[in-house]
Formats: structure tokens, C-alpha cells, sequence
């Protein structure tokens, strides 16, 4: 068996990792040369070069290294009938949950405006609502955003979240549709995004869905940038009775620019892609897994991509 390990910053440990795991295996990284590369049986990859999905000619199944599996999907010379399995929450869900408890915290509990207050040095505490008064949706019920979404109930907060297909989640209200997720922009004070970057979900958040929200609600995005369009969400920021603020962690060109008015934006917090990083061994344990299944003849759940995730 040879396995080709394609992630930047963190192949050599990958590749020890799965090495052991593996014993009877070749486990290289992409930096091998062409010939050594070649013929391998199983992909783990993190945005990997063209050249290393066109040279390929037995694969049996490719693993990426991450939830998101956009990149993945759009890269030319990707054997299309090769099955790709994906990390499922691998310790990610937690970490994203405590991002986006606290991204809820800060707009109800106003630490946006108090920093706001601080420049001017203005001492002026706000009145603070019930949790039952501040709804919050979560557009995507996956292995991570149904955890926050569960989260997010357990920390007191009526929480309605939406999905593709009908999802049942102890303490969240599960819609999906289009009625399900007009139900959800006109009540959720806080929408967090957590869909997928799809044919389906590129844009979703425009200008008509930021209307849709109640006047003042605001917008925490740790999904994917492409799901919002950034104009109609400036527009809207400015806009007397628009969205009181937006946290954003993902961007459709990252880094985020220098000249990019978020930067600067007083009512945007931005992060550069940290919300959830994937924690290296619950990774390695989950790819381990995947290549025992696939080996085995197992059922492994992989990437559907037509859906595109
Ligand atoms: P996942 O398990 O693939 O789940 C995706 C969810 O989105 C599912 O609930 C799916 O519905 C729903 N969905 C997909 N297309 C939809 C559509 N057209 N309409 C309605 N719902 C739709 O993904 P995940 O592992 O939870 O990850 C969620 C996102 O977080 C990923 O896109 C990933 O890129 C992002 N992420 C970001 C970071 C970070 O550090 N910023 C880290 C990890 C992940 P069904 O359940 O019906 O299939």
C-alpha cells in the first residue's frame, strides 16, 4: 500500500504518524520525487497541487484533511470516479462552539458597543435581555454546526437550525426548505453560518436575506466566505436599520486584503481563519480509520459531489 500525504506545514507529521499506523506501507509526502509519487492508493491532502491528483493512476479513495471539501472539489485533474471521504467534526465542533458561543456573548451581552464606548471613554452600562428573547439560527446542522447549534440551546438560547434533509437535534427547533429558512432570518438576533461553499449556498446570504433579519440582529460567519455577499452586507451595516454588527472568521480571498473595508469597518470583528483549526490528533485518528475501512471493504461515508460537500 502507499500512501501520499499533501499538507503545508504539517506533512512530515502526518507522514510519521501514518507510518506507524501502517507499518507495511509506503508513506511519503508530496515533496517525493514524480516517479517515487505516482501509483499510490491513497491520497491524505489538505489543498494539494493539480499535478498530484493528475499523476495518479490507481487510487482507491482520496482524504481530506479538513471539513471543507470546496477546494478539493473544484481542482482540475481530480479523478472523478475516486471516492473522498472527509474529517467529520475530528475535534473541530468543540472548538467552533466555544468560537461562536462567544461571538453570541459579544452582541448579547454588548461587548460591541461597550468597546465602541471605551474610544470615547463613555461609562454606560446596557440593559441585559433574557436569553429566551434572543433567538439564533444556525444555517448548516452538519458534524459541526449541530453542535453548536446544541451548544447554543444548552447555554439557554431558543435555538432554530437548518439543514438540507429534515434533522431531529434535542433542544433545537429543525427546519429545512425555503419556508424553513425564511422562518428562521425573521426571528434569529444572532445567525451564525455554518453551510458549506456549494452551487447552492454561494450568495445566500444577499441582500434579500440580510433584510430579512430583524432591524439590529447580527451576523457571525465561521463557514465559508463565499456564503455571503459582501457588498449587501456593507450596505447593510451602514444602513440606520441594518445589521448591528458581524463577526467574521472566513473571507472568498484569504488573506483578507489590506484595502478590504471590513478592516476597517466599526461594526465588523474579523479573525483570520481560526475558528475551528483541526486539532492534529483526533485528525490522525480519524484518517487511520478511514484507510482501515476502505482496506477492510467497510461502508466509509464519503463526499457526494453533486451536493458538493
Ligand atoms: P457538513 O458536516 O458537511 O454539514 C454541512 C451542513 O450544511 C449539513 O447540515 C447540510 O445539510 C447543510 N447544507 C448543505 N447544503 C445545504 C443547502 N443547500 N441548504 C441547506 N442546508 C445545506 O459540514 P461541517 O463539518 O458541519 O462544516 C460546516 C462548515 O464549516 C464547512 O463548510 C466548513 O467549510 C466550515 N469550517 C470552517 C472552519 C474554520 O476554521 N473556519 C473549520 C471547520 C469547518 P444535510 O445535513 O441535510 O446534509
Amino acid at each position: 500500500m502507499k500512501i501520499v500525504v499533501h499538507i503545508k506545514g504539517e506533512a512530515e507529521q502526518w507522514r510519521e504518524a501514518l507510518a506507524d499506523a501502517f507499518p507495511e506501507a509506503t508513506v511519503l509526502t508530496s515533496d517525493a520525487c514524480a516517479e517515487e509519487r505516482k501509483n499510490a492508493d491513497y491520497l491524505a491532502v489538505w489543498k494539494p497541487p493539480e499535478h498530484l491528483l493528475r499523476e495518479q493512476t490507481q487510487l482507491k479513495a482520496m482524504i481530506n484533511l479538513g471539513a471543507g471539501v470546496d477546494y478539493l472539489l473544484r481542482t482540475p485533474g481530480r479523478p472523478k470516479e475516486v471516492p473522498i471521504a472527509k474529517l467529520r467534526d475530528a475535534g473541530m465542533s468543540e472548538l467552533m462552539a466555544d468560537y461562536v458561543l462567544y461571538g453570541v456573548l459579544h452582541f448579547y451581552r454588548s461587548f460591541d458597543r461597550y468597546a465602541a464606548q471605551q474610544a470615547n471613554a463613555q461609562w454606560q452600562p446596557h440593559p441585559v435581555e433574557e436569553k429566551s428573547q434572543w433567538p439564533v439560527g444556525v444555517l448548516g446542522l452538519g458534524a459541526i454546526g449541530a453542535h453548536v447549534a446544541e451548544t447554543l440551546s444548552q447555554a439557554g438560547f431558543p435555538v432554530s437550525g437548518w439543514s438540507r434533509s429534515p434533522k431531529r437535534i434535542e433542544g433545537v427547533n429543525c427546519l429545512h426548505g425555503d419556508d424553513g429558512l425564511e422562518n428562521i432570518l425573521s426571528q434569529a438576533k444572532t445567525l451564525i453560518t455554518l453551510l458549506p461553499d456549494t452551487t447552492e449556498t454561494r450568495g445566500i446570504i444577499n441582500a434579500k436575506r440580510l433584510g430579512q433579519l430583524p432591524q439590529g440582529a447580527s451576523l457571525i460567519n465561521p463557514g465559508r466566505g463565499t456564503l455571503v455577499d459582501e457588498n449587501a452586507l456593507l450596505k447593510t451595516l451602514d444602513a440606520s436599520e441594518g445589521l448591528r454588527g458581524a463577526m467574521l472568521d472566513v473571507f472568498p480571498e484569504e488573506p483578507l486584503p489590506a484595502d478590504n473595508p471590513l478592516w476597517r469597518h466599526p461594526k465588523v470583528t474579523i479573525t483570520p481563519h481560526m475558528s475551528a483549526p483541526t486539532p492534529l490528533h483526533d485528525a490522525i485518528d480519524q484518517v487511520i480509520a478511514y484507510i482501515r475501512d476502505f482496506e477492510a471493504g467497510k461502508s466509509v461515508t464519503t463526499v457526494d459531489p453533486e451536493n458538493g460537500y
